[in-house]
């Protein structure tokens, strides 16, 4: 009886790995015509100064537009898209449709954008976004390039060339998730970052985990310290939002300020802060 079950639970598996592979191919094949049609399209998700509550920027997060099945998020494509090696060109679409949205915001609003592991292994990759910058015309100053520390395993020597590059163009860098990976700390170390991103692990859970206050805390010190100004993300009440104003930290996102929108509600939101050109956000002078 033991040797059946065990058959049987051999067989369950082998069918769900089959449909987990042919989902997976489905994706693969989805991507092969959705990047170059443009169906992944930047979200965006407000970054707010926590001490003022004024618009400071926004996270740009990748959303797939399918034709037939809606909007897919990113955890189910991104990963297919680093390991079929499409994960750059994604990126760079993406990139480029939120410079296109943007280069016309109001001069103080910042972008972040989410870099994965595999693209810091293309020694081309900062001449490319440098290039997208020039052709759209958003200004370096107001990019912020996000990496996971997960990011910063592998050819550290060229990951360490590639954000030079981008560095030198006033281009910033951002830890994100910290305090997830394996020895996070080292990583603060391993490339020059301007900012540390808390996992939103921590935040979601500070209000019922006194453990997650700590951390938090120790975090936006460790920041204070070395000069690296603290974004923590997962903000979902008005609640954490005051306990991390409290602990000092800086800058702040989560579904308490809004969840990421597509581009029209982005410009309905900047037109009500007046944020927008002033010719598109203001009426016409009688006389024009
Ligand atoms: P991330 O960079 O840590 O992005 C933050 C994630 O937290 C987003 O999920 C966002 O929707 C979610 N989030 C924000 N505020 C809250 C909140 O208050 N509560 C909760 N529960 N969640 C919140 P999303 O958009 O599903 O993205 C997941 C991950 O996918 C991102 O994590 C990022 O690592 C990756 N990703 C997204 N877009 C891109 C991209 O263009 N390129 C790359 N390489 N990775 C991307
Ligand atoms: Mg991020
Ligand atoms: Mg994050
Ligand atoms: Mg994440």
């Amino acid at each position: 009886a033991a040797k059946k079950a065990g058959r049987n639970r051999l067989v369950w598996f082998d069918a769900s790995m089959e449909r987990a592979l042919q989902a997976r191919n489905a994706v693969e094949a989805g991507l092969r015509s959705g990047i170059p049609n443009g169906e992944i399209v930047p979200y965006y998700e407000q970054q707010i100064d926590l001490a003022t509550g004024r618009l400071l920027g926004f996270e740009v997060l990748a959303r797939w537009e399918h034709p037939t099945r809606g909007l897919i998020p990113p955890d189910i494509f991104i990963p297919v898209a680093e390991e079929t090696g499409m994960i750059g060109d994604l990126s760079l679409s993406v990139m480029r449709q939120a410079f296109e949205q943007a280069r016309g915001w109001d001069a103080e609003l910042s972008l972040s954008v989410n870099i994965s592991p595999a693209q810091l292994k293309d020694p081309w990759l900062a001449q490319k976004i440098v290039k997208l910058l020039v052709e759209t015309g958003y200004p370096a100053r107001r990019l912020e390039i996000e990496i996971t520390e997960s990011a910063l395993f592998d050819d550290l020597d060229l990951a360490r060339t590639i954000i030079g590059s981008l560095k030198n163009q006033g281009i910033r860098l951002a830890l994100d998730d910290f305090g997830t990976g394996y020895s996070s700390l080292a990583h603060l170390r391993a490339l020059p970052f301007d900012r540390i991103k808390i996992d939103r692990s921590f935040v979601m859970s500070m209000a019922e985990n006194s453990e997650s206050a700590a951390i938090v805390t120790a975090i936006t010190r460790l920041g204070d310290s070395l000069g690296m100004p603290i974004t923590a993300e997962g903000i979902e009440d008005g609640a954490i939002a005051a306990q991390l104003q409290a602990i000092g930290c800086h800058k702040g996102q989560g579904f308490h300020y809004g969840r990421p929108i597509p581009i029209r509600q982005v410009r309905t939101l900047l037109a009500e802060q007046a944020l927008l050109p002033s010719g598109r956000a203001e009426p016409a002078a009688p006389d024009d």
